[in-house]
């Protein structure tokens, strides 16, 4: 296949596609690509809380390379074909499905919050719940019912998500659980990947600290993006420790100026 082959591209002769509070997406290679560029800016709370923090693009890019590469080779569909540098990813194009797909297995940030149940508290069942992606509205909370309603989704493609949504907290658990942590919560993005004619739901964007909850297993440390939202500081360091944990930060890593430091484990 033409598209796994690298080709450079030079940066000035890229088209921007769209540009995120964390990603740009540019023009890819091959039609039907894309190619995904981590930035190192910390967004919370609708943006209205903003920070950069170097090296925080490149530990997301790596992270989440390693977690999508992983679900591609246990057969969960996604969007991810092959890491290309330090910040950018090649990826297939797909019409994003505008809607967060959370996952809960713990208490926590909001829900902690909405119902009043301490934070920490494990959870009866894990959870699914679909926030509606729109900066303006805050990301609204919505249900199966909105969803089909305003025809954001069918009930089918729900189905398909869920099912996504479960496998993907099932292997993120036990991947976690493997190097001392515990996955809280995550946020996934889902994306309809066009074959032909034939149509199918993958699992898109990123999956890393910014879009996780994960505590260490023995000290509760949040080694995730609350560091940032709720100003606890050591935000590189606890991505960088996950890095390290899930045995991503090779030794032979070019050095990265001021970035992360790499700890010899
Ligand atoms: N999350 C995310 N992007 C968002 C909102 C939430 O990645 O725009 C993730 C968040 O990191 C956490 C999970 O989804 O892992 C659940 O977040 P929650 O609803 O508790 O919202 P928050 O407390 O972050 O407002």
């Amino acid at each position: 296949m033409d598209f796994l082959k690298p080709r450079y591209i030079p940066m000035s002769r890229r088209r921007r596609i769209y540009e995120g509070k964390a990603k740009v997406l540019y023009e890819g290679p091959e039609p039907g690509t894309l190619i995904q560029h981590f930035k190192d800016d910390a967004t919370a709370f609708n943006a209205k809380k903003h920070e950069v923090i170097e090296g925080k693009g490149v530990l997301n890019n790596r992270i989440s390379e390693y977690v999508f590469q992983n679900l591609n080779d246990i057969g969960v569909p996604t969007h991810f074909i092959r890491r290309l540098n330090m910040r950018e990813q090649l990826i297939r194009e797909v019409e994003i499905i505008p809607l967060e797909i959370v996952v809960r297995n713990v208490a926590a940030g909001s829900l902690a919050t909405r119902l009043g149940i301490e934070e920490g508290t494990q959870l009866p069942r894990s959870i699914i719940e679909f926030y509606y992606k729109n900066d303006k509205l805050g990301d609204p909370m919505v249900s199966e019912e909105h969803i089909t309603a305003f025809g954001w989704d069918t009930p089918q493609e729900i189905d398909d998500m869920m099912a996504l949504a479960i496998r993907v907290n099932d292997f993120l658990s036990g991947l976690f659980l493997g190097v001392g942590i515990r996955l809280v919560d995550f946020k996934m993005e889902c994306g309809r990947l066009w074959e032909n004619d034939v149509m199918r739901i993958v699992v898109a964007d990123e999956i890393s600290p910014d879009s996780c909850r994960l505590w260490d297993i023995k000290s509760n440390e949040k080694l995730d993006k609350d560091r940032f939202r709720r100003d606890l500081g050591g935000l590189l360091e606890a991505y960088t420790e996950v890095a390290k944990r899930l045995g991503i930060m090779s030794e032979n890593e070019p050095p990265r100026g001021a970035g992360p430091v790499l700890v010899k484990g």
